[in-house]
């Protein structure tokens, strides 16, 4: 759960994201000075560097000092009015839309503010190819909540539109399939039983007169993930944002809100769902802390590395007593000896990498099993390097990408 990922151009202060076709388009990062700071950082890629790359840049400038000082904390400038009215407003009408909504100027002739936000979670509910938890019998998941190893620490933007559509796709056929298969029975009482402990639970916070602002606390566990669990960080940070956040999780056994409506009541969904947050952002902080080197998203300052040797393991968070302070983390090895394609470099700058010893074996393997089948086909080769057994339904030829076909 610690790998999350920032998106750079999200404008200041509401956080919404200016696409990054902005800067496809030719639209260029400005500091407080007008200054175009990232062929500095990026000669090659400058503003086309990736996002994670693009987004820990600005950070990296504005600590220099060269961020445009608001009151809504420092920001940095997106400029897209070069690109001229007729293709912002032909290709960019939503950039410009969001901009006369939101913070009342033109892009097309005014500097849009923007700064690095949270965008996407690579994390998940653990889950095996077919979609469904190896824990928890019957659950599945697919899209953003799953952890299906689409990706690993990092994610392409436009890896969404794989996630849900294929993963969506593949993983729909196995539930129906397990629908198909299982049936499923739950005692009524069961249900009551469960029904009335959440029933309790809201009626304790209703009828408390004094006790925590849930507002105050979700301001504060906030604060703490950006400025302790963000963009970069370091073991300090990342000891105190934990130290925080069990605090304010402590806090959550004891909220009172202002509004007693059973019903469509906004502050009672933010009583019900904050502290499920904070237990969510210490999966993120804890893991993050616990993690000590820099992959994908995860950026350790004082683990500058990648650690294949010691760290090419996913997480694994649970929460098995609800009353716990933090989550209890195991670890379950990547087994490069079944991947179809290794580990390696293929971020940017130089390969720091502290590599795992199985790499270097498989790479040979992968050699020698292409060697050994000089007329196959990529699906044959992917067939013998990585099988994954397809849904039938989904096994026939398919015209669009020519599987099946010669
Ligand atoms: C501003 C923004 C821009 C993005 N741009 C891109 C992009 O350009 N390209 C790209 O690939 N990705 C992009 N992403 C990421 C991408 O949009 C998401 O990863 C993707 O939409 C997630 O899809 P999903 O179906 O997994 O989850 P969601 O779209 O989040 O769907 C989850 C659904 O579950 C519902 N739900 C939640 N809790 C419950 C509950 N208890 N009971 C019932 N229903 C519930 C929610 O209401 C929601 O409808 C962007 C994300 C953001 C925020």
């Amino acid at each position: 759960m610690e790998a999350v990922q920032f998106h750079p151009t999200a404008i200041v202060p509401v956080g919404i994201l200016t696409t990054e076709g902005c800067r496809g388009d030719g639209g260029l990062l400005l500091d407080k000075d007008e200054y175009r700071f990232m062929p500095d950082y990026e000669p090659g890629k400058k503003e086309l560097a990736s996002r994670d790359v693009v987004s820990r840049r600005m950070t990296e400038h504005m600590r220099k000092g060269k961020g445009v000082p608001s009151r809504y904390g420092d920001h940095l400038w997106l400029d897209i009015r070069l690109l001229g009215k007729e293709h912002i407003e032909k290709n960019l009408r939503e950039v410009k839309e969001i901009c006369e909504y939101f913070l009342g100027i033109d892009p097309v002739k005014d500097l849009i503010p923007v700064r690095p936000t949270q965008h996407y979670s690579m994390g998940g509910i653990r889950t095996k190819p077919t979609g469904e938890s190896p824990s928890l019998k019957g659950l599945f998941s697919a899209g953003e909540s799953a952890c299906w190893d689409m990706h690993g620490f990092n994610r392409l933007g436009g890896n969404s539109v794989a996630e849900t559509v294929v993963s969506g796709m593949i993983v729909g056929e196995y539930v129906s399939d397990y629908c198909e298969a299982n049936y499923f029975s739950i005692k009524t009482s069961t249900i009551e039983k469960f029904l009335k402990r959440e029933e309790d639970k809201i009626t304790k916070i209703l009828e408390n007169n004094e006790g925590e602002n849930v507002f105050e606390l979700k301001k504060k566990m906030q604060e703490t993930m950006m400025n302790r669990v963000g963009i970069f960080r370091n073991g300090d940070d990342l000891e105190k944002a934990v130290d925080t956040l069990r605090d304010l999780l402590k806090r959550t056994k004891n909220i009172a809100i202002k509004n007693r409506v059973r019903t469509s009541n906004p502050e009672l969904v933010e009583a019900i769902r904050v502290p499920k947050m904070i237990k969510i952002a210490l999966c993120v902080a804890y893991g993050a802390l616990l993690r000590t080197e820099s992959r994908g998203a995860h950026s350790r300052e004082d683990h500058p590395e990648r650690n294949d040797r010691d760290w090419l393991k996913r997480t694994l968070a649970t929460w098995k007593d609800e009353d716990s302070e933090l989550p209890e983390v195991d670890y379950e090895d990547l087994d490069i000896l079944s991947m179809e394609m290794p580990p390696g470099s293929r971020g940017y700058g130089t390969d720091n990498i502290v590599h795992h010893s199985d790499t270097k074996r498989r790479v040979q393997e992968i050699e020698e099993i292409t060697k050994v089948n000089p007329g196959a086909d990529r699906f044959e080769i992917q067939e013998l390097l990585m099988p994954y057994d397809l849904p039938e339904k989904l096994q026939g030829k398919n015209e669009r990408i020519g599987r099946g076909f010669k």
